[in-house]
């Protein structure tokens, strides 16, 4: 049994599982210019961010 969960990076629906569930740090956001930057941007330190196996793999790729 999988659950459905929708891609935060394109909103396409992952089922049977997300490829990757991944946590921002509290300390991320406290302390990294990024983290104002992701707060802009709606989440809040220690959201769980969802990611289908496409973006998964884009955001990992090696450059
Ligand atoms: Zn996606």
């Amino acid at each position: 049994m999988g659950y459905k969960a929708d891609c935060d990076g394109c909103d396409s629906v992952c089922y049977p599982a997300p490829a990757l569930l991944c946590q921002f740090s509290p300390e991320f956001f406290r302390t990294a210019k990024l983290g104002g930057v992701l707060a802009d941007m709606g989440y809040e330190e220690g959201d769980t961010v969802t990611l289908c196996g496409e973006c998964a793999t884009r955001t990992l790729k090696p450059k």
